[in-house]
Order: C-alpha cells, then sequence, then structure tokens
C-alpha cells in the first residue's frame, strides 16, 4: 500500500496548479506570473516574535477598508488572494454542491474545487471573452459558488458590468458570486466594490501581488458585507498573517505606499503601450488582445514556436496554447523596458 494511496480520491486525481514557478525555466527574464519586475524596499518596524500575531492585524484591515473605500468590517485579510478562493469554497460548498467558473481563466478556481472534493461546472466564456448568461443560468443547479475574475487572467479583459449585475440578479439567494479583482489598480473604475450594498451575496478577491509588486509577501483579502465576511472568519486558520507580512503590508497601505502604487501603475500603462505598438509590426504576431492589466495576451502564428526560442534564450513568457480557446497564445507580463526591448527583439528574431 503506498502511501499517496491513503489519500483522498479526489487529492489522488488531482493535477496541483502550473503555478510559474513550479513550470520553470532558466531565465533572466521573467515575464511569467504577472508580477511587478521590481522589488519595494521595506524595513520591519514590529520585532515582537514571540507572541502570536492578531488574527487579523487592525492596521491591515484598516488601511485596505480605507484603500478600498469600505469598513473594516467588511473586509477580511488572507494569506494571498489564493486562499481566499480555497476559503470561500470550504465555507459555503457541501461535498455534494459544486463550483462553476468561465474558461479560459486563472487555474486556481478549479485547483480549490477539487481540492475540496467540490463538483465544477465549467461554462466557457463567448468567443469575445464575455460570460455565457443563459448557460450559466441553465447551470445554476447545486452551485453555490460562481468565480468570475474581472479583469480576466489570462485574457487580459474585462467583463461587461451589465453582465455581473445580471449574474448577481439570476443567483441572489442561491450562491455566492466572486469576482476577482486580482488587476484591478490598473483599471480602478471597473470595480464591483460600489454594489456591495445591493448584493449580500457578492464577494470580491484582492491581492498585494500585483500592482504593489508584493507577491513574494502572499498577503489578500476578500472583500463583502458583514455577514459574508463572518462566515468566513469562522474558518481561516486562526493566525495566517505571520508577523513580518502584516507589518509590510501596513506599510504598503499607507498614503505614500498607495502614492508609490500608482506611481508603478502609471509606469506599467506606459510600458505596456510601447510593447503592444512594437508587437504590431512583427509580421508574425496575428492578434493582440485587448488588456486592462499589466500583461498582454498575444496571438501569433505559431506561438509554440515562439515560446520554446525565447525560453532558450532565458526570456520566460507564460504560453497558453493549451487553455481553452487560446492555442498559439503567450501572456506577456509587462516588464521593464529594457526587458521588454529584449522581447520584443526576440520575437523579431524567430
Ligand atoms: C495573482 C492572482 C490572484 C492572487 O494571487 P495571490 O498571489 O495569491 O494573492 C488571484 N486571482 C488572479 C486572477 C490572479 O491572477
Amino acid at each position: 500500500m503506498q502511501i499517496s494511496q491513503l489519500s483522498r480520491k479526489n487529492v489522488q486525481a488531482l493535477t496541483p496548479y502550473q503555478s510559474a514557478r513550479r513550470l520553470g525555466g532558466n531565465g533572466d527574464v521573467w515575464l511569467n506570473a504577472n508580477e511587478y519586475p521590481t522589488s519595494p524596499n521595506f524595513d520591519l518596524i514590529n520585532r515582537t516574535f514571540n507572541r502570536y500575531p492578531e488574527a487579523q492585524p487592525a492596521d491591515v484591515v484598516n488601511g485596505y477598508a480605507q484603500y478600498a473605500g469600505v469598513k473594516p468590517e467588511n473586509v477580511i485579510v488572507t494569506r494571498g488572494g489564493d486562499e481566499s478562493i480555497e476559503l470561500i469554497i470550504r465555507a459555503f460548498c457541501e461535498p455534494s454542491d459544486s463550483v462553476l467558473y468561465c474558461p479560459p481563466t486563472y487555474g486556481m478556481y478549479s485547483v480549490s474545487a477539487e481540492t475540496c472534493g467540490v463538483a465544477l461546472k465549467i461554462v466557457p466564456l463567448t468567443a469575445d471573452f464575455q460570460l455565457n448568461l443563459p448557460e450559466i443560468e441553465r447551470n445554476l443547479d447545486s452551485v453555490k459558488v460562481v468565480f468570475v475574475c474581472s479583469p480576466n487572467n489570462p485574457t487580459g479583459t474585462f467583463i461587461k458590468r451589465s453582465d455581473l449585475l445580471k449574474l448577481l440578479q439570476i443567483t441572489a439567494g442561491r450562491a455566492i458570486v466572486v469576482v476577482d479583482e486580482a488587476y484591478i489598480e490598473f483599471c480602478p473604475e471597473a470595480t464591483m466594490v460600489s454594489e456591495l450594498t445591493n448584493f449580500p451575496h457578492l464577494a470580491i478577491i484582492r491581492t498585494l501581488s500585483k500592482a504593489f509588486a508584493l507577491a513574494g509577501l502572499r498577503c489578500g483579502f476578500t472583500i463583502a458585507n458583514e455577514e459574508l465576511i463572518g462566515v468566513l472568519q469562522k474558518v481561516i486558520a486562526p493566525y495566517p498573517l505571520p508577523v513580518p507580512v502584516s507589518d509590510i503590508a501596513a506599510q504598503a497601505l499607507t498614503e505614500q505606499g498607495l502614492n508609490e502604487m500608482k506611481q508603478r501603475v502609471a509606469n506599467v500603462l506606459e510600458n505596456r503601450a510601447w510593447l503592444i505598438e512594437q508587437l504590431k509590426t512583427i509580421p508574425n504576431v496575428m492578434e493582440i488582445f485587448d488588456t486592462e492589466t499589466n500583461y498582454v495576451l498575444v496571438k501569433f502564428q505559431d506561438g509554440q514556436k515562439v515560446f520554446k526560442a525565447l525560453w532558450e534564450k532565458g526570456i520566460i513568457l507564460r504560453d497558453q496554447h493549451k487553455a481553452l480557446g487560446l492555442q498559439n497564445c503567450i501572456r506577456i507580463s509587462i516588464g521593464t523596458k529594457e526587458e521588454l526591448e529584449r522581447v520584443v527583439e526576440a520575437i523579431k528574431a524567430v
């Protein structure tokens, strides 16, 4: 009897999330995880390590609530946005319930659902990367949580606000609608936060990993009405955030931290515009999808050839060839100007 055979059946069947780090590569240009290309610098202020931390560090909760325009009761801090995803499934889904999601989208919704042994209902996005609402409505039986990513990873596109509102209407009283806003800092006007007063079943996921340039910190949030947050508080680990994490997160949420974040966003948007202009001139490029984020999805004549050629030069991008409907597509995170120059040069050389 092998130990792995003692694990739950769904865990035995599970294919773990193919994170950028797991996929490896031997690069000096890393543009495969939508990280910010340089690190902010922080010193620790709190050096008390012998005591357990606060369950929900007040300065982080208050700082994030103020930044997001909600009350502290509307915020729970988690170990990255990824923990928020699993927490919502664990708190709301019975084994007989299911989770609905709309590929091509972020891979962790299905991985977390499978880990929890919860069934998946898959309703692909339409050809223009929007919700297929009639099909979602037909599939709502037994669905407890619907995940929508907007702006969507890996396409970079928005889900129409009017469609999100219709989704909230057809799910009222029966399921939680999670809107994953991991990239909202790059298009802040698209946030659904203002709808929280209308929809008690809306949960919004956020993170410090992208515009805040703190992917290594592991700090994320769920924003929702107090009752929903209360449910998540019941199931979250007792001390989810290490002292150094909350210390740095609180600093990132000060006025100065927020100004630096906005500066970073402006820088990303400038570099993104430059990259898109360059890509338009390359014959091998078939389509550059609209983007509201810190990455751009590009369709090539032979995407896999481009991906491999750059990989061999130490330029690590994210291959999307196997994602639903994204044959020959590559996702390119916006790096420094120098990194993007190397990308452009290398693509031209393929
Ligand atoms: C990056 C990302 C997250 C969360 O990442 P964490 O690093 O766990 O905070 C959540 N959703 C999407 C779509 C993402 O791209």
